[in-house]
């Protein structure tokens, strides 16, 4: 017995990177146990960020690709499918556009942030982007919603909206809470700023074993181990916090004595996680290679988690419209 429905969305960013693995697909994955999941490619809030959109389409089917290699299983009844193609999401869209203050939304940090990011094009979805991912949630019902911590805002959003909204019309949309993966933020390669395509800082889970060394190589450490014989700090160190994750815990404890008295070098050290990294991507790398043999697989899938999610988005938004009173 499912313990409720979890809703997630990514926008279309191509190839995954650790970062979107450990902070979110990792989750997406898990979850399928214990819950029925719904997995969106959010096109539409894509289109808010991007002046150039020909290669959405592409960018959609690398990341499903990768999804799905990762362990993302319709034949276990999750649900993955491109939100402009269940388009009752935009009436929702619409009828929560009525209960937000514009206030609230031209408050919010992420809103400030994008203005500075784009202060040429701070175009009217932009500020509707929460209230548009509060329809993409409310729409399924979903009672979870694994988000990175840079979510937390849009999420509580969404849960104020509900409160409104239920308060006019009726208890018909469903509060969700957030959930967080053990690893909300990835360091990239420079390790300083989050892991991000933007920042070409990232490693792609599809990496082929010899860039992925390369990749590894160019990691920033503890930036005071000047030389071989000074000691490290592990805990300021990025290479390290793969290695917990990637590293077996004894392999981890030896890294962390050796690191503090200069018993290992950053390169041999390096070595070792790309190895670790390398072993733990190649089922996935095979899978991928696997799934890409019949490109047409992906959209199937996609198809088919259109129809599946309309079925729940039809129902849903029949059940709004009511208790709204439109005729
Ligand atoms: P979006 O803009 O749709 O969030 P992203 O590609 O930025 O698209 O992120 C997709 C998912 O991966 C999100 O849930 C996000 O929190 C997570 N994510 C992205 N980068 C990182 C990172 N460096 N560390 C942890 N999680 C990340």
């Amino acid at each position: 017995m499912k313990q409720g429905r979890v809703f997630s969305g990514a926008r279309p960013t191509g190839r995954q990177h650790l970062g979107n693995y450990l902070g979110a697909i990792k989750n997406y994955v898990a979850l399928q146990d214990d819950y029925d999941c719904v997995y969106c490619v959010v096109d539409l809030h894509a289109l808010t960020t991007l002046q150039d959109t020909k290669h959405l389409k592409e960018w959609t089917y690398e990341m499903v690709l990768d999804w799905l290699a990762a362990g993302i299983d319709p034949d276990r009844g999750t649900i993955v499918f491109v939100q402009s193609h269940v388009p009752q999401v935009t009436e929702l869209h619409v009828i929560l556009s009525m209960v937000t203050p514009l206030g609230k939304l031209t408050r919010l940090p992420t809103f400030k942030e994008k203005v500075r990011q784009q202060p040429d094009n701070v175009n009217y979805g932009l500020v509707g982007y929460p209230v548009l991912m509060a329809a993409d949630i409310t729409l399924y019902k979903a009672n979870v919603v694994p988000v990175g911590v840079d979510q937390v805002s849009h999420l509580e959003f969404t849960r104020e909206i509900v409160r409104t909204f239920n308060h006019h019309f009726g208890p018909v949309l469903v509060e969700p809470q957030a959930k967080h993966t053990e690893v909300p933020k990835v360091l990239g390669i420079d390790g300083v700023n989050k892991m991000s395509k933007s920042l070409n800082n990232h490693i792609e889970l599809a990496i082929e074993p010899d860039e992925l060394y390369n990749r590894v190589r160019m990691m920033v450490t503890d930036p005071q181990r000047q030389r071989r014989t000074d000691p490290g700090r592990p805990e300021v160190c990025n290479v390290f916090s793969l290695h917990k994750v990637f590293t077996s815990p004894e392999t981890v404890r030896q890294i962390d004595a050796d690191c503090r008295t200069a018993g290992i070098g950053c390169v041999d050290c390096k070595k070792m996680l790309a190895q670790n990294l390398a072993d733990h991507l190649a089922p996935f790398r095979e899978r991928r290679a696997q799934l890409a043999t019949d490109p047409d697989h992906v959209w199937d899938v996609l198809h088919d988690g259109a129809e599946r999610a309309s079925v729940i988005a039809r129902e849903v938004i029949a059940e709004v419209k009511t208790a709204v009173g439109l005729p």
